[in-house]
């Protein structure tokens, strides 16, 4: 395929990709090789935070560049105890394992869990190794992690599936009940499932889940890679409804877009021994440092709270804009929010929104009935307008 002076061939192909460079970015916005602007409510996927490019992370790049790199996972590194010290101090956790991408940072949570279960035998002297996970939800793209999933068309994809992720419904406690056996070891879930189409578990469906687990002796595991990290205005999402996991992991907005996730848990739950958990890239001072100065952005005073206060601006918005085209309304928490459509027509408003003159508008549609919005934190509130100035034209264009 060639358009532009771009020959993209080389390039495997996995999915269908517009014919658009990007070539710089710049707080909530993108420009491509034609010099077109676009606002942008993907973010690379939730990932930066911070925005495009922002000063902090440019700045700790360099700096840490011409410290350090990677003195290998063998040895201890200053940016990585920095940051697993800030982690800790404002989590419920007391040990952190740093990886490189949300997908891993699972895997380590579900070798964990298995090892923790192999060690600490139920009363029937039983191997304890099943994780229950949930309908919709979704872990990663590694084998494991896609058989932890439950993305409908993953279970034969690439058959046969690592064994031991039976599924529950979400907001369903007796559903997960029913699937406990004497080989149970976890229960794991997203506080707010991201691709499946932004569906928050209630507060007492949490609180529930610990209670059922901590009565059962099984580990409540949070996947946290989307809706940590300041994303629904506390720092970690399981704090929304005052409960204490065992093991948390984290990936996107950790890094601001660079690669870095983290697998954390409580001190009594860190129990692998040396040799059984590791990579090369693991806590490397480079992405850590990058790590240390996101912490720091959203730990600032009153970072937390304008996330708060930006996600509720952004909800009347949606559902103003939801009230004037016939929609469903919206959900969400914080700066993660859907827009309910109603009928199929999410992809074709992405696609019009990218293709909006002079400015376009970049958005996601997990669902073809649903659009998400994943703004950088620091999205101003003139953004969030433009935002809904910008859908309301599309709207109108397509005669919603
Ligand atoms: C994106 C995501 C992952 C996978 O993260 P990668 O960095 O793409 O491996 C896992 N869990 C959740 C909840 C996610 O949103």
């Amino acid at each position: 395929m060639e358009f532009n002076q771009y020959e993209v061939n080389a390039l495997m192909f996995i999915t269908n990709r517009p014919q658009i460079v990007f070539t710089e970015g710049s707080g909530m916005w993108m420009t491509d090789s034609t010099g077109k602007r676009y606002l942008d409510y993907l973010q690379g996927w939730a990932v930066n935070c911070l925005g495009h490019a922002p000063q902090c992370i440019s700045d700790a790049l360099v700096a840490q560049s011409k410290k350090l790199i990677n003195p290998s996972p063998a040895f201890f590194n200053e940016p990585s105890i920095a940051l697993a010290a800030r982690l800790t101090a404002n989590s419920c956790f007391d040990r952190v394992f740093f990886a490189s991408s949300g997908a891993e940072a699972n895997e380590g949570a579900i070798k964990l869990a298995r090892k923790y279960g192999k060690k600490f035998k139920n009363a029937a002297g039983a191997n304890r190794y099943e994780i229950i996970t949930f309908d919709h939800s979704f872990h990663g793209r590694t084998l494991a992690t896609m058989s932890a999933s439950g993305k409908p068309g993953w279970d034969t994809m690439y058959a046969p599936q690592v064994d031991g992720f039976p599924k529950a419904d979400l907001n369903d406690i007796a559903s997960v009940e029913r699937l406990i056996t004497d080989k149970t070891i976890g229960v794991m879930l997203e506080p707010v499932q991201g691709e499946g189409g932004v569906i928050p578990a209630t507060r007492e469906f949490m609180q529930a889940l610990r209670a059922l687990t901590k009565e059962r002796g099984i580990l409540l595991m949070v996947d946290e890679v989307q809706s940590g990290m300041g994303r629904t205005g506390e720092l970690f999402a399981y704090q929304l409804s005052g409960i204490e996991p065992d093991i948390m992991t984290l990936g996107k907005g950790i890094g601001g877009g660079v690669p870095l996730a983290a697998l954390l848990c409580r001190e009594q739950i860190a129990c692998f021994e040396p040799g059984e958990q590791g990579g090369t890239y693991n806590g490397n001072p480079l992405m850590t440092a990058v790590g240390v100065a996101v912490a720091d952005a959203l730990l600032a005073p009153g970072f937390l709270q304008s996330v708060k206060d930006k996600g509720a601006y952004l909800r009347q918005g949606l559902l103003a804009l939801s009230e004037q085209h016939g929609l469903q309304g919206e959900r969400g928490e914080g700066l993660l929010r859907a827009l309910k459509l109603g009928k199929d027509i999410g992809p074709q408003i992405v696609e019009a929104a990218r293709n909006l003159e002079p400015l376009g508008l970049l958005l996601n549609s997990p669902r073809p009935d649903l659009l998400r919005f994943m703004p950088a934190l620091t999205v101003t509130h003139a953004e969030i307008d433009q935002l809904l100035a910008m859908l309301s034209t599309v709207m109108r264009q397509l005669g919603h």
